[in-house]
């Protein structure tokens, strides 16, 4: 609101005030001239009765003794008779003597017009008693008087009661006056509060908005430097609810077989909703549109949240390089999300899809470098790091690992066999097998043909033998069918060596495994083999041992001990 909008209209009210108080003066003249005229001219009737009454020789005219029967004559009020030609034969405030002194009256306005008209009227200043009066004369004639009786008064009532509306006008005028600056004055603090607190309310905002676009941008940033989801989950769980407050929210991604949406992470609480689900269970996947479950409307909560019944929910679909890669899910249940945090998690769900994609893509080139694409399993290159960095993790902490190396027998002649199909599947279901057969922290890796490895942390020789004759076992009971054809039995041959016996390289441990897989192929096949290295590797330890007692140098040798006691251990 601004000044002059309170400004106008007071001035209007002012303005309108002193109108109103001109029209109510003019209408009070008015009134009061009424009614003095009807003062007058019952008067003027009284006069002539009494008149009527009383004789007299129409010459100078007693007006005290006609009067003074009727009581009719007011203090203010002054009556002269005149006759015809103008001259004046009474009169209420002069004595006879004087009357005859009197000017001829024939001129006067009130007096022609009564001679003409029957009744005139004016209003003027008398010399004779220095006043301003107002004049009602009307002609008369009966059988004693044939002349212009004449009643006038004067008009000091009417002055003082128009001062004394003045009066009252200026009073209220005044009081208006002082209301309206009242008024103004107590805008203004109220316009002035009213833009105070705006501003308030305004820098808030700003301060609100710019919190948000600094953890959006924070958000994005570090999105961008994520390299896994577990890391993505992190930046999430701490950065969203600061953004949209403690909703439980979750991120559905599609697989790329596009398939089924998987939650790959959430936040707020474990998400109440389907870990996984078909893209036909979400209403947004179908609309390629955000989905409320409660509109004003309708309330269709999507198939993936039935578990919650028909609380409030809200699906995002997340767009990356203009494809849907997923879903954005916020369980509200009974809360409301306003319009502002609703436009911040499309903003969010924006920075989120091509986050998640990339990370997803990521994902996926990371998988295809260190995967092998027909059996799923790890492949050569991968084998080499992992082993480098599990004999530096089994160095550290004193601990042995083993390798085995496999290989399918006469897998040649399988193949010739049962054609090249069923050699891959084969390979397929050894992958598989074999990733069964260990724990979860062994490495299961193609190297290459039918040729397989497998890294057992924390394993000596003896234990990885047992591991290795299970496996064998399994092979041999594993019983295949491709096209209601049966495959016949399979076996493999298996190598082992171990750290640090058979060296502390991965190439070294690779090929003493290697050699011992020749081993086990060599003596029959259908069973494993120690590398013969070790052996070579305890006899060098053990002379290493000796010349070290010799020297006498024992005493600060601990870990050569221990390695001997593993050693002789395998
Ligand atoms: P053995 O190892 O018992 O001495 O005999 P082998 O017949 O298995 O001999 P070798 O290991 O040299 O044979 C490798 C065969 O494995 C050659 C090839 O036909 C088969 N092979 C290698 N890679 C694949 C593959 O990806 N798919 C299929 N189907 N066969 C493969
Ligand atoms: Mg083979
Ligand atoms: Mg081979």
């Amino acid at each position: 609101m601004k000044k002059h909008l309170l400004f106008w209209p007071c001035i209007g009210l002012l303005a309108l005030t002193i109108l109103s108080g001109f029209i109510m003066e003019r209408a009070f003249q008015a009134w009061f001239l009424d009614h003095t005229d009807e003062e007058l001219s019952s008067v003027a009737s009284s006069v002539k009765t009494a008149l009527n009454k009383t004789y007299h020789d129409n010459q100078i005219i007693r007006l005290d003794r006609i009067t003074d029967d009727t009581n009719q004559l007011k203090p203010n009020v002054r009556i002269t008779l005149l006759r015809k030609d103008g001259s004046v034969v009474g009169d209420s405030e002069l004595t006879p003597s004087q009357i005859t002194n009197q000017e001829n009256h024939l001129e006067r306005e009130e007096i022609r017009e009564a001679l003409t008209d029957g009744i005139g009227h004016a209003k003027r200043f008398s010399e004779t008693i220095q006043e301003d009066l107002i004049y009602l004369a009307e002609y008369f004639h009966d059988d004693n008087f044939d002349g212009v009786i004449r009643v006038s008064t004067s008009t000091e009532h009417m002055t003082e009661a128009l001062w004394g509306l003045r009066t009252i006008m200026a009073f209220i005028v005044l009081g208006m006056c002082i209301l309206v600056a009242l008024l103004i004055v107590a805008s203004q603090k109220l316009l002035n509060q009213h833009i105070v607190s705006s501003q308030e309310a305004l820098e808030a905002n700003v301060a609100e908005r710019t919190k948000e676009i600094e953890l959006l941008h924070r958000l994005a940033n570090m999105l961008a430097a994520c390299n896994t989801m577990d890391e993505a989950q992190q930046v999430v769980e701490d950065i969203v609810p600061r953004l949209i407050g403690n909703l439980n929210g979750a991120i559905a991604l599609i697989r790329s077989s596009r398939n089924q949406l998987e939650i790959k992470l959430d936040w707020g609480g474990k998400w109440p909703g389907e870990s996984t689900y078909a893209p036909h269970e979400c209403w947004a996947l179908r609309k390629g549109k955000y989905h409320l479950a409660n509109d004003e409307h309708t309330s269709l909560p999507c198939k993936h949240m039935a578990k919650v019944g028909n609380n409030q929910s809200i699906c995002i679909p997340l767009i990356a390089h203009g494809n849907t890669i997923g879903i954005l899910h916020l369980y509200l249940a009974d809360q409301e999300l306003s319009h502002e945090k609703m436009q911040l998690a499309f903003t969010i769900g924006e920075h989120l899809g091509l986050a998640l994609a990339n990370l997803n893509l990521q994902d996926k080139l990371r998988e295809q470098a260190i995967r092998d694409p027909l059996t799923g399993l790890y492949n050569r290159r991968y084998l080499e790091e992992s082993l480098d960095h599990e004999i530096m993790r089994a160095r550290r902490r004193n601990q042995c690992l083993s390798v085995l190396m496999l290989d399918m027998d006469h897998f040649k002649r399988f193949n010739d066999t049962f054609g090249h199909d069923a050699g891959d599947y084969v390979l397929k279901s050894l992958g598989s097998l074999l990733t069964e057969s260990v724990r979860g922290e062994d490495i299961v890796c193609r190297v290459g043909g039918e040729e397989l490895a497998i890294i057992l942390p924390e394993t000596g020789g003896e234990n990885a033998g047992i591991v290795a004759a299970k496996l064998c076992e399994n092979v041999r009971q594993m019983h295949l069918e491709l096209n209601g054809q049966p495959l016949g039995q399979l076996t493999v041959s298996i190598g082992i060596s171990s750290y640090p016996m058979q060296g502390d390289k991965g190439e070294s441990l690779l090929k003493a495994a290697d050699l011992a897989l020749y081993e086990a192929k060599e003596s029959g096949r259908d069973r494993f083999c120690y590398s013969q290295v070790q052996t070579e590797a305890m006899m060098s330890n053990t002379k290493n041992l000796v010349e070290k007692i010799m020297e006498g140098s024992i005493a600060s040798e601990n870990e050569t001990d221990d390695q001997t006691d593993k050693v002789a251990k395998g």
